[in-house]
């Protein structure tokens, strides 16, 4: 099998399993326990926020574990605008694209639904960026917080975020990112992004899902959305997930480390791949940008067939991907995010994603193109071998 449905999911790594064994089994304290046990996990803990602040430059106090990049943009979007609100009530917007995630899209709605808040969506141009002129447009001083994603998971598209973020900064806008889909091939460091918030998670980096991180800058007041006994420096309570937190520190240390050759390797399969079914598959579109795109992602359309249909030929094929986000899995509407770059929904139906692991290989990519030219002829009834 081929598993080229990386952007939902990845393997726990083998070294990210080893370092986190011990606080499974001889270490397993609780790290608010005042004997030695507790000790040893709460050293494990420190030492796994030291890691992850040291990737992404920032001091680890800035650092705050959670349950994986769902809870961190919550706590981001709401947190920065719940707190912010509190210190002045005029701030009662939130600005996010219309290619968010779920996860920061629906805590818009949440503080607009329970909260009064008003969400202001900035549109994305057909290749699916959020230009710096439209992001502008759409920001008020009354803004609370911005949320762009620094990828987008479903196309690919990677945002100007270090631009962006200049500009929300020239209004005094915080502003925060869902970098989940970005780490691991993109760079990861705060100062130069420019950025107050910064979402990642585990699994999507060879850590176990159900761990994840907000980079949230010290002087950023944050209202807490887990209350408890104030673990997390009362920014998210409940007895830490040590083993995970190791896990993602070990997972994220060794993408930064592997991240430039990584790239330049992954994005020459990845072109290749592209250039292979563009010119193989009849009528094929590439959605999202040309070259503004992750590394690990290719994604296109293929008129006349139905992106689910494609699915099933290529499983049958031994090629595993997906036919949008893995949360709209079985969904049959077309994807938002595709409606959002200007894809006509007809077409948005044929939609199918592949993304890649950093252990992607040049055989299995031209092995996946040759499948895909069978695939969608099959679907199309050409019947093609
Ligand atoms: N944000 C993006 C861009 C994602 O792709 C995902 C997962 O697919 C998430 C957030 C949610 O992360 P998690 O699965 O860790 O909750």
């Amino acid at each position: 099998m081929i598993f080229l449905d990386a952007a939902a999911t990845t393997p726990v790594r083998r070294e990210a399993l080893e370092a986190m064994w011990p606080f499974l089994t001889g270490e397993f304290g609780n790290p608010s326990s005042h004997h030695t046990l507790g000790e040893a996990a709460a050293n494990g803990l420190a030492s796994a926020r030291a890691s992850v602040a040291k990737v992404l430059r920032c001091r680890p106090g800035d650092v705050t574990f959670t349950s994986g990049g769902t809870e961190a943009d919550n706590l981001a979007v709401k947190g920065l605008a719940l707190a912010r609100r509190a210190q002045d009530p005029s701030l009662d917007r939130v600005l996010i694209s219309a290619i968010e995630h779920p996860a920061v899209e629906e805590s818009a709605r949440y503080l607009e639904r329970v909260h009064g808040f008003v969400v202001d969506v900035v549109p994305v141009d057909g290749y699916g960026v959020v230009t710096p002129d439209a992001f502008r447009a759409a920001l008020r001083p009354t803004t609370a917080v911005a949320s762009i994603m620094y990828a987008n998971n479903e196309v690919g598209t990677v945002q100007p975020v270090a631009e962006l973020a200049r500009v929300a900064h020239s209004l005094g806008v915080p502003f925060h990112t869902d970098a989940v889909q970005a780490a691991g091939w993109l760079p990861l460091d705060v100062e130069s992004l420019g950025v107050d918030a910064m979402s990642i998670s585990g699994h999507k980096i060879g850590a176990p899902k159900g761990s994840g991180v907000l980079y949230a800058r010290g002087r950023q007041k944050l209202e807490p959305l887990v209350h408890g006994g104030g673990q997390e420096r009362g920014r998210r309570s409940g007895t830490e997930n040590v083993a995970g937190a190791v896990a993602l520190s070990t997972a994220l240390t060794l993408a930064h480390a592997e991240q430039a050759t990584l790239h330049s390797r992954v994005s020459g399969l990845r072109d290749e791949f592209i250039r292979r079914v563009l010119s193989e598959v009849p009528g094929a579109i590439l959605t999202g940008h040309p070259e503004l795109r992750l590394p690990s992602v290719a994604s296109f359309c293929f008129p006349g067939t139905s992106g689910e249909s494609v699915l099933l030929e290529l499983e049958r094929l031994g090629v595993v991907c997906s036919s949008g986000s893995a949360c709209a899995a079985g969904s049959d509407a077309p994807s938002p995010v595709l409606l959002a770059l200007g894809i006509d929904p007809a077409v948005a139906q044929t939609a199918v994603r592949f993304s890649f692991n950093s252990t992607v290989t040049e055989a299995e990519l031209s092995q996946a193109a040759t499948a895909v030219y069978e695939a969608v002829g099959l679907v199309q009834g050409l019947g093609r071998r």
